[in-house]
């Protein structure tokens, strides 16, 4: 759990400038700084996860998402990692089946707190398809790289639609052409966790 925390850190810390980049298009730019400031946090408590359940840790996660991150990705990411270590509890591992049920869980919660639907252009549109691909499949190597796939062909999509939920909603129409910043970071964090396992 701790390898993954570390790597899912990693990868937003080297893609800061890419996600603000993509966020200054449509946004305020800042979901790299927000979503690095949050990851930051984590591996700095790391150290303090040793004797904790992965269930406990996920919960701490989600929980300093949500209090050092400023934008709107803090409590939506937060929230999933809550969920996520809700539906782990006291498990000493992860199986394939639990990995995809906290996953959904957490974007059941993301939906229930951003009132957003798929095709909206927001993380949605690379978290669900990508939990349908894992839901498919049984062999967790074969349901995460489909997964990957399907993230990325959901990222890929979120250039084709107008934004109607977020910050990026306000400049409607413009915002075709541009890819959503927290797709991709869900994208990012998705294939951080398949090349760590
Ligand atoms: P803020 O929009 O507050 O500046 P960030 O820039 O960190 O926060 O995050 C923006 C990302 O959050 C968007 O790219 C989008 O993927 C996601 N997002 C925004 N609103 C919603 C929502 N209602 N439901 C799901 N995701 C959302
Ligand atoms: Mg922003």
């Amino acid at each position: 759990m701790l390898l993954l925390l570390t790597a899912m850190a990693d990868v937003i810390e080297v893609n800061k400038q890419y996600l603000t980049e993509l966020d200054a298009e449509i946004g305020d730019a800042d979901h790299g700084i927000n979503m690095a400031r949050g990851f930051s946090a984590v591996k700095d408590k790391i150290p303090t996860y040793a004797d904790l359940s992965i269930g406990e840790i996920l919960l701490d996660v989600g929980k300093t998402m949500i209090r050092v991150v400023a934008g709107s990705s803090g409590p939506l990411y937060g929230s999933l990692f809550k969920a996520a270590g809700k539906v782990i509890g006291d498990s000493e591992t992860i199986t394939y089946d639990q990995f995809t049920e906290s996953l959904e869980k957490g974007i059941e919660k993301i939906q229930l707190l951003g009132q957003a639907v798929e095709n909206e252009k927001t993380m949605l549109d690379a978290m669900l398809p990508s939990l349908r691909a894992l839901k498919s499949k049984t062999d967790p190597n074969e349901g995460l790289t489909f997964a990957v796939e399907e993230a990325m062909k959901g990222v890929e999509h979120t250039k084709d639609i107008i934004a109607t939920k977020g910050r990026a909603s306000y400049v409607g129409e413009r915002s075709i052409g541009h890819q959503d910043p927290g797709a991709t970071s869900y994208l990012l964090l998705l294939t951080a966790v398949k090349e760590a396992i």
